[in-house]
């Protein structure tokens, strides 16, 4: 079994934290270069319900693009990947997740993949509910199902800081309607409006490994035994979470640490070892590409010291 000990895990922190100084804190959203840059903090959740941790886990970090995977898996279960892979591809980019390149190169085409900005707000709309407030409710309540914790919720300040500034997303929605990617109706506002809140749901790294641990193993979550994800739609989260999942960096985290993971510009990573434990990973200072820089070394580190890529 790897890594037995918090003190082990401290160790790899201590090692990872000396490059949280080449790395940059988003500030894009302003209210997320609020963050301090030096933090760094790793939860491990194993499937016997023991737990891993080094760094200050307490603190509470908003999902961001994390929320790509969650949504994306309530949506395939509310609709079926059938009907979901009619609006949104399979396919990785190589450009940045906030890009609007191919829409415009390819044109008339779909985003390209759910965990891009353009794929993420087209699945984001397909969130069942009559109203913004119930859609938000349905996906809020599946993630404290996730997490087992009926407390989480989402930051104000973050999503109305992201609601303000949200201009490439806006020029994202408008985009897809202008090339029937995005229905005619659809009110670009609510979406924001629905978006915006998704990724500044919160949680701390604990509440992250709990996710990644449940995608780990195959949707079910071992401590109650219930399949939360069917393994059907676990299986495509994770396929897009190894193809896509860091970005376009994706190919490159692929080789180096072959594990299944989803980052988001607040820091966060969310790792799930198949069949063996999930991972939540809090360090704000980003790499040029929006990961969290100490993150991924941590991750390098842990993946190298206990053999977990999946290749
Ligand atoms: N809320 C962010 C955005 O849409 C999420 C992006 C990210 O985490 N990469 O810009």
């Amino acid at each position: 079994m790897p890594c037995q000990s918090n003190n082990e895990l401290k160790a790899l922190v201590k090692e990872a934290k000396i490059c949280t100084k080449d790395g940059k804190v988003a500030d894009y959203i302003p209210e997320l270069g609020k963050a301090k840059p030096d933090d760094l903090s790793i939860a491990i959740h194993y499937p016997d319900g023991r737990c891993l941790s080094a760094g200050d886990i307490e603190k509470k970090i908003t999902l961001q693009s994390i929320s790509k995977v969650i949504s994306l898996a309530l949506v395939l279960m509310d609709r079926g990947p059938d009907d979901v892979f009619k609006h949104v591809g399979m396919e990785p980019t190589g450009d940045p997740f906030n890009s609007i390149v191919k829409l415009e190169t390819m044109a008339p085409t779909k985003p390209l993949n759910p965990l891009i900005n353009a794929g993420a707000l087209v699945v984001t709309q397909m969130i069942k509910g009559d109203s913004v407030n119930e859609r938000f409710q349905r996906l809020l309540a599946f993630i404290q199902e996730l997490t087992n914790d009926s407390t989480i919720h989402y930051r104000e300040e973050v999503a109305r800081s992201e609601f303000e500034t949200a201009h490439l997303n806006r020029a994202l929605c408008y985009f897809l309607k202008q090339h029937k990617m995005m229905a005619e109706n659809t009110d670009v506002e609510q979406l924001m409006d629905l978006y915006t809140k998704q990724c500044a749901i919160e949680m701390n790294c604990l509440d992250l490994a709990r996710i990644g641990l449940v995608f780990a193993m195959d949707g079910v979550d071992p401590l109650s035994g219930k399949q939360i994800i069917p393994t059907d739609v676990a299986r495509i989260c994770k396929t897009f979470m190894v193809t896509c999942g860091m970005y376009n960096a994706s190919g490159e985290f692929a080789i180096k640490i072959g594990i299944p993971a989803k980052s988001g510009v607040s820091g966060g990573i969310m790792g799930a070892v198949p069949g063996k434990f999930g991972i939540g990973i809090f360090g704000p200072a980003l790499d040029e590409k929006g990961n969290s820089i100490a993150g991924i070394k941590l991750l390098e580190l842990l993946s190298k010291n206990y053999k977990l890529s999946m290749f």
